[in-house]
């Protein structure tokens, strides 16, 4: 059955190059719960991407010298198109990602919530006067748009990881093109529906789908592009850091994560399994934040295990438009067999499934929510980010040895922990490596706040003040002869 929403045009299928929609549908887009085709979109390639970054790079100049409140102005009008257009959106993005309807609904408005921030925020783009070196001197230091941003964003927030990259950078006065990931095109395209409605001149805001690698490869050496934006794995990430070297573009890149969630004997039980369930099982674990490796003292590691099992096997798995469903399909079946290669290892190894473990009775990509109790660092878990709904629980003894298991990794974005004494709380904050640290919170994302990781988790932020720096270039002026 076609998706009831109540505007219909926002199912676009086809793409946004310059103010125009172009294409045809080569590649289909399926609900991963039901298997129902929803669309198909354009598959283009290098000679549209081209085009695209050519439009932006013409909508560079006119769009940078608008006044920044006018800037501000179409970007509160995109932020309350979106809100009007909740349901919708949330309706579609449910249906080619999965998530329950009640996270989608939750992901538009924390998308929308960048396009609120940035649009205040491009007012707010000072600049600096610094003590001159000369008497018969100042100097100015002024913010510039950097000029055409790419990006290329994933499955898991179709919304989320657009507003994200395209707010600031439209804020600061730069254009853009982006490529979504092809399990979620529809939300990005419905985004640049309402884009357009809200007036975003041409050529400023463009989407287009189709072969990755070429498009790519496109972002990384047109000499027009300054900035390739990416969230996605690390492994594509490094690709394309390497390809963007050879023209010296900025690199902005949000890669994979292996979260260490740290339960201390003094924690707040009920509230350290609640901030487990939030960080573990949101999006069905498929986040990049979402708690990898969960590490329990060994005064209440039963204790934990125990209650956070409960907890686990009351979560309701299902087609995330019904009404009570906490867990959808996973994404794709290559998601599915990684889970079950994953939970395979750990067990054969000598973990324990208190509950869960298995491919879900739904059939598709559907999984059973999963505790697995007993982990060492030897299981695969412990070093691969699952991207499922899989709770690895290790014991640990002393806060020396967690923070060293939990640095352990290439990674370094996000990472929890649930203590009460004030000394503890801030010497593991302080040690452990990575952009972001949530005490006795499992939830830390939000627009006022920089996202972002350290090692091979990234080296951009987004959010807050600090998200608008990867879309400006710092600019010296010298006034002599005063
Ligand atoms: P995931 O495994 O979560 O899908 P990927 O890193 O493969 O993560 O995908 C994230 C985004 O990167 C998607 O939009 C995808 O199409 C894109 N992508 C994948 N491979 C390449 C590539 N070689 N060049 C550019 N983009 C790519």
């Amino acid at each position: 059955a076609p998706l009831e929403l109540q505007d219909p045009s926002l199912l676009e299928s086809r793409c946004l190059i310059d103010g125009e929609w172009l294409g045809s549908g080569e590649d289909a887009v399926h609900n991963p719960a039901t298997g129902a085709l929803l669309g198909n979109v354009p598959r283009f390639g290098a000679a549209e991407a081209t085009k695209a970054v050519e439009a932006a790079s013409r909508a560079f100049k006119p769009w940078a010298k608008r006044l920044a409140k006018e800037r501000g102005a179409i970007l509160r009008r995109w932020f309350e198109l979106i809100i009007a257009n909740r349901e919708d959106l949330a309706l579609i993005l449910t249906s080619e990602q999965g998530k329950p309807l009640p996270e989608a609904r939750g992901e538009i408005d924390y998308a929308a919530s960048y396009v609120e921030y940035y649009a205040e925020e491009a007012k707010r783009i000072y600049g600096e006067t610094i003590p001159s070196h000369r008497p018969d001197a100042r100097i100015m230091v002024t913010r510039q748009p950097t000029g055409v941003v790419t990006a290329i964003t994933p499955w898991n927030f179709p919304a989320g990881m657009i507003t994200r990259k395209i707010a600031p950078a439209l804020a600061a006065g730069c254009t853009a093109v982006v490529k979504p990931a092809p399990e979620t095109p529809l939300t990005a395209l419905a985004l640049a529906v309402l884009a357009q409605r809200a007036g975003i001149p041409d050529g400023v805001f463009n989407v287009l789908t189709g072969d990755a690698p070429a498009i790519g490869e496109v972002f990384c050496s047109h000499p027009a592009v300054r900035v390739v934006g990416f969230t996605g794995s690390t492994e594509v990430g490094k690709l394309l850091m390497r390809q963007a070297a050879v023209g010296v573009k900025k690199v902005a890149l949000e890669l994979g994560g292996n979260a260490p969630f740290i339960v201390f004997d003094d924690a707040d039980l009920e509230a350290a399994v609640e901030g487990a369930m939030v960080s573990k099982f949101r999006n069905m674990g498929q986040t990049c934040v979402c708690a990898n490796r969960l590490y329990v003292q060994a005064g209440i590691y039963d204790a934990f295990v125990t209650r956070l099992a409960e907890r686990v096997a009351a979560l309701v798995v299902g087609d995330g438009t019904a009404p009570g469903v906490t867990q959808g399909p996973l994404i794709t079946g290559e998601a599915l067999a990684k889970v079950e290669t994953l939970v395979a290892d750990a067990t054969g190894k000598g973990a324990r499934a208190v509950t869960g473990g298995r491919h879900h009775g739904l059939g598709r990509t559907f999984y059973e929510p999963t505790v697995l109790a007993d982990v060492t660092a030897e299981m695969a878990v412990a070093r691969h980010e699952i991207f499922g709904p899989v709770a690895p629980v290790f014991k640990f003894t002393t806060e020396d040895e967690v923070v060293a298991a939990a640095n352990d990794t290439q990674y370094g974005l996000a990472a929890y922990f649930y203590a009460r004494d004030i000394g503890r709380i801030f010497r593991v904050a302080e040690e452990l490596e990575y952009g972001m640290v949530g005490i006795n919170s499992g939830l830390l994302s939000s627009e006022l706040a920089p996202f972002g990781g350290v090692k091979e988790s990234g080296n951009s932020r987004e959010g807050g003040p600090h998200g608008i720096d990867e879309f400006v270039e710092l600019k010296y002026m010298l006034i002599g002869g005063l």
